[in-house]
């Protein structure tokens, strides 16, 4: 019984809604899945609700419920997680910030995202190394495309700070200001260190190139999700498995590095689409080789939830499940887990509070009758209702891993 491997499989964002262009079809539903249908035959099927009833879940809270964590208890805002992801060492009692790489003009935001930057960020991340503002150490880590993470590490500091994204383009940075008494201090060390870090940035060679090639350049910081780094018990220590995650978002190995995962970065998966998720596939079918629980994750489906764009979004999962064929080699030894984090229904455009399809596959289930999946075929299914906390004690319980409650 020792020797069961455990894989748990999420599309971000894959739940959705009814979709009058595919016939009143979810994306899922829609989407030619044979791998998935099969495997939904093979195993037990049911639905979830990733945190609870009435709750749209952030990806980084939802995966923590997904690792068996209470978000509720553990969850300390997004920037360590991010920061995290980035391999930007947090320690505890660091504050980390999502961060954002921005264009302002006369002090307008004119772009979010630098006009979707992807090239070269590693010279405005050289450029804002060692910056010390009173006695706050500042580190600043470049991300995918225009994301950063930044941490501020010092005494005195505490993550009950705003932010400065305006969230909408044309509009002045937010001047960022203290939630609580203690806060003054970040506050300030926050707004002078985005000041000074504009000044580097603005004449930057990269900048300049992107100028004199009509790009807009990356001259501003926009910071927002203030975190104190979390005091986590480790996923192997909370149930004896070592663990590895294969994801190509930074959010997503953050969460994963901070519940003690190990990354495992063999593959071509960018956290976005185009993707390779054949690469990614084959990296977790190595690291289950080398460890017992493996996190796999892609992105895709969640970005296209985002742009409202149903079709694409078959058309990605269509490609899931392509290259998640491999599975069938892993049955029955392993047990496997295909779900998402929660849905990202297109015409919301955003994350809601839908309940997701799930199934789980391997030795020791019970089959129910459900052979395809889908977010309303999986309702008739053997595990009936669920909450993300539930899969991992329900798989270690059809491997037999867990002790008797009782006599
Ligand atoms: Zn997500
Ligand atoms: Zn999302």
């Amino acid at each position: 019984m020792q020797d069961r491997k455990f894989l748990l499989f999420i599309m971000d964002g894959v739940g959705d809604r009814p979709i009058p262009e595919l016939n009143n079809k979810t994306p899922l539903e829609a989407a030619k899945t044979p791998t998935m249908d099969k495997l939904a035959e093979l195993g037990i099927t049911g639905h979830m609700h990733t945190i609870g009833r009435g709750i749209t879940p952030g990806s980084d809270t939802a995966h923590l419920a997904l690792f068996g964590y209470n978000p509720y208890e553990v969850y300390t805002g997004r920037g360590p997680f991010e920061a995290a992801g980035t391999d930007l060492p947090v320690k505890p009692g660091d504050i980390a910030f999502r961060t954002n790489m921005a264009t302002i003009k006369d002090g307008v935001v004119i772009d979010r995202r630098a006009g979707r930057i992807s090239q070269g960020t590693r010279e405005i991340e050289e450029a804002l190394q060692n910056i010390t503002i009173e006695d706050v150490e500042t580190i600043f880590k470049v991300g995918i495309d225009h994301r950063a993470a930044l941490v501020l590490r010092g005494p005195g500091l505490t993550s009950d700070v705003t932010g400065n994204d305006p969230k909408i383009e044309n509009k002045k940075p937010k001047h960022i200001i203290g939630t609580s008494s203690e806060a003054e201090k970040t506050a300030r060390i926050l707004n002078q260190y985005i000041k000074q870090a504009s000044e580097i940035m603005e004449p930057l060679e990269i900048n300049q190139k992107r100028i004199n090639n009509d790009k807009l350049p990356a001259n501003y910081l926009l910071v927002r999700g203030a975190g104190k780094s979390p005091h986590l018990e480790s996923f192997s220590t909370k149930y004896g498995l070592t663990a590895e995650c294969v994801a190509g978002g930074g959010l997503y190995k953050g969460v994963a590095s901070i519940c003690g995962m190990k990354i495992n970065d063999n593959h071509y998966g960018t956290g976005g689409i185009p993707t390779d998720i054949s690469s990614k596939v084959k990296a977790a079918i190595e690291s289950l080789e080398r460890v017992q629980f493996v996190f796999l994750h892609v992105k895709g489906t969640d970005n296209m939830g985002h742009d409202n764009k149903p079709i694409q979004k078959m058309e990605f999962i269509d490609e899931i499940d392509i290259a998640i064929e491999p599975f069938f080699d892993l049955l029955p030894e392993t047990l496997i887990c295909i779900t998402g984090d929660h849905s990202t229904p297109c015409v919301m455009r955003d994350h809601s509070s839908d309940p997701l399809p799930i199934l789980i596959v391997g030795e020791g289930v019970r089959p129910d009758h459900v052979n395809e999946f889908g977010e309303r075929s999986t309702m008739r299914g053997g595990l009936g209702h669920i909450i993300g906390q539930d899969i991992i004690p329900t798989m270690l319980g059809l491997a037999g891993r867990v002790h008797k409650f009782g006599a």
